[in-house]
């Protein structure tokens, strides 16, 4: 019996190496922990039955096209979509063996916060079933939590790997903007686009990004990796410098229980041996939500002109092409998307343009410098992943600007193309709190060496309490 609840891909890897299971009984044993588990937490949209490699099982994020495999976004606009060829990342999965499990559940286009914005329900999280799991990649946070898959891959524009791997307690990373390819990712906005993985430990998750990332001759912004991913060994941080954002005190949106568990684990690295100081993040918090929001959807309205019912998807007929065009899109879209499409093409049109959308790249390049400022006076930058612990079903669904508060935190670094790490470091109310740790450019092996070092330390337990059986092992 392979117990899915407590393994990790490492050892999941060990197992099948040493051939004590092979890797179809393995990737049995997650479909059959899907169905017992999935009914309940809807981690994923399209479960692959049969073992399809030779190594161990991944999960892959709905708008990573997957060749003869249903890809969606989440959005019925693509439903019925089975693509004829691979993304990049998901060819690299296969090639180094990865059996796939799965496409798992997203908001619609990646545009959310919860996972609540999928056309096709929403995920629950492992912790609670009541609250989300995050968006909006939730389906692959939770799916991880929950043991329904060893690691997965997700995509983030804004937040969506750090914080829903935060608030389902899961480790999340979203690497440097071009180190990791975008072709064949359904597009959302692709000056932000990043793929990464997430995984139940660090190593897990620097494996991932070992073979995902490098340059690849399809998408013209990616880049060879300045040197190999380093697996991380070390349990000390002596000579490294953690800068918090001076900024972080005054932010009410941060709750008191989130707020006590970061400080606490940033007093951890500091018996680790970290040099902790304050650094200076002036604009960051206050205009890069602003900022997101102008450029973000700029972009979706030009990258979701492409759905017009006759390249992909469902068509609803009309009397014109026009109709026909009209009448698919507002039937195919949601209202997030629609939302974010009358928003990108105000902001885009004649006569606004330079007031929004090229006052907002303005915005960005002051962000990427105050973040190059700070990072040369500090290895890493550290604050919360996410202001609030996972919330109740429904909470924010109603309310835009409430959901969009939730990447108040992981939107600056994403707009200055920087990495960032989610770890959990504790509890607040029995929900996972996560801690982001942003880095340089190209500064991955800088991340999962401190990342590393605090998951000892910190000694967090993955597997959420109410799927704890007596006698399971500790899962981090
Ligand atoms: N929540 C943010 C948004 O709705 C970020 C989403 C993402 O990273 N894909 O745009």
């Amino acid at each position: 019996m392979i117990d899915t609840l407590t393994l990790s891909a490492e050892d999941a890897i060990a197992l099948v190496e040493r051939r004590e299971v092979s890797a179809a009984e393995l990737h049995t044993s997650y479909v059959d922990a899907i169905a017992e588990r999935d009914p309940e937490l809807h981690c994923f949209l399209r479960v692959v039955e049969e073992p399809n490699g030779t190594g161990i099982p991944i999960a892959l994020k709905d708008v990573i096209s997957t060749r003869g495999v249903e890809t969606t976004a989440g959005s019925r606009i693509l439903s019925g979509y089975v693509p004829v060829f691979d993304s990049t990342v998901a060819a690299r999965c296969r090639t180094a063996g990865l059996s796939l499990l799965g496409k798992t559940n997203t908001d619609e286009f990646a545009m959310g916060s919860s996972t609540e914005n999928s056309a096709f329900g929403p995920t629950r999280n492992p912790w609670d079933p009541t609250r989300v799991p995050g968006g909006s990649g939730g389906g692959s946070a939770a799916a991880v939590s929950a043991g329904l898959a060893p690691w997965a891959l997700g995509s983030d524009t804004g937040g969506s790997i750090k914080q829903p791997s935060a608030l389902c307690g899961n480790v999340g990373l979203r690497p440097t903007y071009g180190t990791v390819s975008r072709y064949g990712i359904v597009a959302f906005a692709s000056s932000l686009d990043q793929v990464g993985p997430v995984a139940r430990t660090i190593r897990d998750c620097a494996l991932l990004y070992s073979i995902i990332a490098g340059r690849d001759p399809r998408d013209a912004t990616t880049v060879e990796l300045p040197e190999p991913v380093q697996l991380p060994q070390q349990d000390r941080l002596d000579g490294l410098r953690i800068g918090i954002p001076k900024q972080l005190a005054q932010l009410a949106a941060v709750e008191p229980g989130v707020r006590a568990v970061f400080e606490q684990t940033i007093d951890l690295a500091r018996e680790l041996g970290a040099e902790v100081g304050e650094c200076d993040l002036p604009l960051s918090f206050d205009y890069g939500m602003p900022c997101y929001y102008l450029v973000a959807p700029a972009e979706a309205s030009s990258n979701l002109a492409r759905y017009d019912g006759v390249r992909y998807g469902p068509r609803v007929d009309g009397a014109t092409y026009r109709e026909m065009v009209e009448r698919t899109r507002n039937a195919g879209f949601g209202a997030e998307p629609k939302r974010r499409i009358m928003l990108g093409t105000y902001a885009l049109s004649a006569g606004y343009y330079d007031a929004f959308y090229g006052q907002a790249q303005k915005v960005r390049t002051l962000l990427i410098r105050e973040h190059r400022d700070a990072l040369s006076e500090f290895d890493l930058i550290a604050t919360p992943t996410s202001p609030t612990v996972a919330f109740p079903l429904g909470d924010k669904a109603a309310d835009p600007l409430a959901m969009y508060a939730c990447d108040l935190l992981t939107i600056p670094s994403c707009l200055a193309g920087l990495p960032g790490l989610s770890i959990p470091c504790g509890l607040s109310e029995g929900l996972p709190v996560g801690l982001q740790l942003i880095g340089r450019q190209f500064g991955e092996n800088t991340l999962f060496r401190a990342g590393h070092a605090l998951e000892g330390a910190i000694g967090f337990e993955v597997l959420p309490a109410r799927l704890r059986r007596a006698g399971s092992k500790k899962a981090s």
